[in-house]
Parts: C-alpha cells; sequence; structure tokens
C-alpha cells in the first residue's frame, strides 16, 4: 500500500489563523486538539453541493444519499496532496444502486446516482436512512495518483448500515486508526428557493505510541454461548474524544450562520483546538467535447452507429448532464 486514506500528515507548519466567526462554505476545515491527539476534517458544504445535486433534480431521498457520499468523499480524500483522484462509489442492491463521487486534488467535486424510481417509491416511508436506500454490496475508494503511480483500493462491504457506519468498519478493519466520522445533509427552504447543504466531521486519535491506538471491536461476533469475550480497554483520551464528537448534532453541521471554527470550538473549547487553512471545493465537472470524441472513439463501429439518432450523435455526461452533439461523420460513423 503506497497511500492511507486518508493520509493524515497534515502539515502543521501550515498557517494557523485566528478563529473566525464567519460561515464559509464549500470547504475543509483541518483541525487538531493536540491535547488529545485527536486530527480531524470538518467540512461544511452549500452551493458546490447544490450545484451537483440539482442538476440531476434527485429525489429528496437520492439527493440526501449522495450528499452523504460526497461529504464523505471530501473528508477523506481532501489530504491529498499530489494532483491526483478520490473515488468513491457503492454498488448495492437497494432503490440506490450506484453512486460514485470523483474528487480531482486540489479541490474539483462531481458525483452522480442511479436509483430505481419505482422501489424508492415503495421505500418511501422507511427511505430516511441511507442503509436502507442503498441494501446490500460494497462501497470501493479508490486513489489514482496518474499513469505511473500505483492505484489504492480500499473496499468495505455494506450490509444495511448507513454510509458513516461503512466508514467507521473501514478504519477499524483497514486502517486501523481509531476514527469517528459524522455526515449530515439537509434541505434549506430560503425566499421560496430550495438548496441542498450538508456537512461532515471527521476525527481521528493518532497518538504517538502506538499501543495507545487500541480499540474495541464494533461487534462481538456470533461466538458461542459461554466465550469469554475479549474485551479492549480504549485510551481515555479517546474514550473523552469520542465523547465530544458524539455531542454534535445534524442541525450544527449544516446550520448556514454556525462558522466552521465557532463549531470546533464549542466541541472542542475545554481541550483546546487549531483549526488549519481551510481547503476550498468546488462542482466541476471534467467532461469535454474533445474527451467525449475520444471515447466515442474506443466504442466498436457497430456501437457508434447503433448511437445515431436523427441523423446525429447525442451524448450526455452522466456527472454534469452536459451534452454533446457530433454529426454521424463526427462521431466515426462510417456509411454502408
Ligand atoms: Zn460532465
Amino acid at each position: 500500500m503506497t497511500a492511507s486514506i486518508p493520509d493524515n500528515d497534515i502539515n502543521l507548519a501550515s498557517d494557523i489563523r485566528a478563529p473566525s466567526s464567519v460561515p464559509v462554505d464549500d470547504a475543509v476545515l483541518p483541525f487538531e486538539v493536540a491535547a488529545l491527539d485527536l486530527r480531524g476534517r470538518l467540512t461544511r458544504m452549500g452551493p458546490a453541493l447544490d450545484d451537483i445535486l440539482s442538476k440531476h433534480d434527485y429525489p429528496a431521498p437520492v439527493g440526501k444519499v449522495l450528499g452523504e457520499a460526497i461529504v464523505l468523499t471530501t473528508l477523506l480524500g481532501s489530504s491529498l496532496k499530489f494532483e491526483g483522484r478520490f473515488i468513491l462509489q457503492t454498488q448495492t442492491d437497494g432503490p440506490v444502486s450506484f453512486l460514485v463521487v470523483d474528487f480531482q486534488a486540489p479541490d474539483r467535486l462531481r458525483a452522480y446516482a442511479r436509483y430505481d424510481e419505482a422501489r424508492l417509491k415503495e421505500a418511501k416511508e422507511s427511505a430516511k436512512h441511507s442503509g436502507i436506500l442503498l441494501g446490500n454490496g460494497h462501497l470501493a475508494m479508490t486513489i489514482d495518483q496518474g499513469a505511473d503511480m500505483s492505484r489504492y483500493q480500499g473496499l468495505v462491504a455494506l450490509t444495511g448500515g448507513s454510509l458513516e457506519e461503512a466508514a467507521h468498519e473501514y478504519f477499524l478493519r483497514s486502517e486501523q486508526i481509531p476514527t469517528r466520522v459524522r455526515l449530515a445533509v439537509g434541505e434549506e427552504w430560503s425566499g421560496g428557493k430550495h438548496r441542498w447543504r450538508a456537512g461532515g466531521l471527521l476525527t481521528q486519535f493518532l497518538p504517538k505510541a502506538p499501543e495507545r491506538a487500541r480499540q474495541a471491536d464494533l461487534h462481538p461476533g456470533d461466538a458461542p454461548e459461554g466465550t469469554v469475550v475479549h474485551t479492549v480497554e480504549e485510551d481515555d483520551a479517546w474514550v473523552e474524544g469520542q465523547s465530544l464528537v458524539s455531542t454534535v448534532e445534524d442541525i450544527e453541521l449544516i446550520d448556514p450562520a454556525l462558522s466552521g471554527e465557532r463549531l470546533l470550538y464549542r466541541l472542542f473549547h475545554e481541550r483546546g483546538v487549531r483549526v488549519f487553512k481551510e481547503l476550498p471545493l468546488q462542482a466541476k465537472c471534467s467532461c469535454s467535447r474533445d474527451a467525449v470524441a475520444s471515447m466515442l472513439k474506443s466504442f466498436s463501429p457497430q456501437d457508434r452507429a447503433d448511437m445515431v439518432k436523427d441523423d446525429k450523435v447525442v451524448v450526455t455526461c452522466e456527472f454534469c448532464s452536459s451534452t454533446y452533439e457530433f454529426t454521424p461523420h463526427e462521431a466515426g460513423v462510417t456509411e454502408n
């Protein structure tokens, strides 16, 4: 493995500025609670999230689960220091069968979801929970550092749990870093206009002495009755860190009037929290007419011919819904 998710090497020498009471949307704010050996990141999203979700006119439950995946991606991918990509994907058997979020360092995000409208309607009453919408399958996280570099892929099973739970499982099993993740997505109505907002918090316990990072297992498993369950006592600092993080409410994560610094101060002020330079995020697709044209060239002549409708080939980008129109000749369709 050449890279870990996330790379925890936050540069402590980077700019440290005074806590601000001005809320900043579409940014990731790294922080540190040195007294508890905690490091983390706080994401707040407004217009960029709204831009991605409203291009597709998703039903609210789909927007919500894709919003969670987007926030999770920003928490994990924003530590990439190279011109790389972090891609989060889910493939599952629920009404929302496929999610993909593509984060391109340092700040570009795009995403889309596939869902079954009929099944979504059936599930409506209970569909408030991302675990029910997704169902069973897996979550894959890929770091792509470019052509000459190795790819890293982390996989975690989804078994009806939320994306938060999947992230915990991933960090426990694969990274063995004590981690808590919180994700919140909400809809805001102001002046008759609908807007999506979201927020997320990732907190990790990174003590210098690795033996302090021991973790209690998430599930006792289905051991036979009478088996002595091996109990792990967690470090006091991590116990305290988790209990502080557990007090954060969804409304605080998405509140447009509450700055990230104020929120972190609210959570950790007794121990002292330092924030670092925030990393901006933007909704931006990387599709282009040239890229679509070269993708068409990779198709078989028959596939290209099948795409001709009304004497033209129209390709729609699944990420941003942009459409690209080609003549059959431009699309490389040869007349028979
Ligand atoms: Zn696009």
